[in-house]
């Protein structure tokens, strides 16, 4: 049994390895841009979903195959319906219901730490797919299921882009719009 510290096998050493490797973490987050969890990763098939976000419209894919016309959400390339490649962009109403909901009040993934708590909510499109989000501009005590909301954009600029655009994102200044909703009326 050992009732105090030892500091015999080398322990000192490993500490000292371990500080200094967090200090050259520390060194290496300091020099470059912190890291974002919160942006989305723009490709050929996204760019014109982010690029309307970015006007204030969301975007659903319909699937245009005769006897199916299904909306679906998050967009893929298929319709996951019927697994048909007729499939376009349309512009939804911004109407939705609460599905259900989590008050996120801990979350070490920047940029998230800073906007805790949250309300991280899976909504009923008026259009029919449900959709991952997050309900803003709402008292928890006010939530409900069933709630009607409206579709608003959050803008996130990036931290690459410079003071005359030049970001990744579509919108004007390189960032992004992101869809989240808020109750309607
Ligand atoms: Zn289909």
């Amino acid at each position: 049994m050992r009732t105090e510290p030892s500091d015999g096998g080398g322990g000192d050493g490993e500490m000292a390895a371990v500080r200094k490797a967090a200090e050259a973490g520390g060194a290496a987050r300091a020099a470059a841009p912190a890291a974002r969890f919160d942006l989305p990763e723009v490709d050929d098939f996204t760019r014109p979903y982010w690029a309307a976000a970015a006007e204030g419209r969301l975007l659903l894919r319909r699937c245009r195959a005769a006897g199916c016309g299904a909306v679906h959400h998050y967009p893929r390339e298929f319709c996951p319906s019927c697994w048909s490649e007729d499939v376009g962009w349309e512009p939804a109403t911004g109407r939705a219901t609460l599905y259900t909901w989590s008050v996120v009040h801990r979350n070490d993934l920047p940029p998230f730490g800073g906007r805790v708590p949250y309300v991280a909510a899976v909504v009923d499109l008026a259009e029919g797919p449900r959709m991952m989000t997050e309900v803003t501009d709402c008292p928890e005590a006010r939530l409900r299921i069933g709630m009607p909301l409206t579709l608003h954009f959050r803008t996130e600029r990036p931290a690459a882009a410079g003071p005359d655009g030049g970001g990744p994102g579509p919108a004007p200044d390189g960032g992004f719009a992101i869809p989240v909703f808020r109750p309607a009326g």
